[in-house]
């Protein structure tokens, strides 16, 4: 091999468009038949997020073991949480399954407790994280007391605010190269992108705004 000109094992691996698995690809999409999006099913709010992409005209694939992976154009990763999913992701393989999706360019979205999932490290205590995004998290970072509230946020490429409902909701207190800050409230970041990565601190699905749900079919998983 030496010589040939190529650079070997210098270059990380990230996610790049045309690595998405073959049915996120327009062209491809009507000779594969529906267009399949996964909801990460352990625990948490994963009926109504199959219900909105099934509105959006997509197939829900409700994900329980790393076979369920397949196939997939898009990962939702739910709000609950995240020590009882991280638990139960590692015990069943899925950790490592969804790692292994993910970095061959699986487009994945964590709200809530998925958000938590998502981050690299936690300012708390130690868990199982999946650790997709270069950021660091805060869980319940709006404080014990404050369990839930609704904030009008201004989001990165949305033409008017979006109402997020959060609910012991976390929220990334630093973020590394490569993750775009989409939406914050103060200083502390509720909405964030990377390549084939979005993170809410929010649940989009307790409301009737479809508007992330399409984002992330959209602007992450190419549909
Ligand atoms: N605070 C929870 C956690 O850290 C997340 C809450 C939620 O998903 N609504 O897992």
């Amino acid at each position: 091999m030496a010589g040939n000109g190529l650079s070997r094992g210098g270059r990380p691996v990230t996610a790049r468009k045309g690595d998405r698995p073959v049915t996120a690809r327009k062209a491809d999409r009507e000779a594969d038949g529906p267009v399949r999006v996964g909801v990460l099913a352990l625990q948490g709010d994963v009926r109504e997020h199959v219900e909105i992409l099934r509105k959006l005209g997509v197939e829900p694939v409700e994900v329980r073991q790393v076979e369920d992976l397949m196939g997939l154009s898009g990962l939702i990763v739910p709000g609950g949480e995240s020590t009882t999913i991280g638990k139960v992701l590692s015990e069943t393989g899925l950790l490592d399954g969804i790692r292994s999706y993910f970095y061959k360019g699986g487009p994945v979205w964590g709200t809530c407790a998925g958000m938590v999932l998502a981050a690299s490290a936690t300012t708390g205590g130690r868990q199982p994280l999946l650790g997709l995004m270069n950021a660091l998290v805060e869980r319940n970072g709006f404080g014990r007391q404050v369990h839930s509230f609704e904030a009008d946020l201004d989001v990165e490429g949305f033409d008017r605010p979006f109402t997020g409902v959060f609910i012991r909701a976390p929220f990334f207190e630093d973020v590394g190269p490569g993750v775009e800050v989409l939406g914050k409230v103060g200083e502390r970041i509720v909405a964030a992108k990377g390549e084939n990565i979005l993170v809410t601190a929010f649940h989009p699905e307790l409301t009737d705004d479809v508007r992330f749900h399409e984002y992330f079919l959209r602007e992450v998983c190419g549909i």
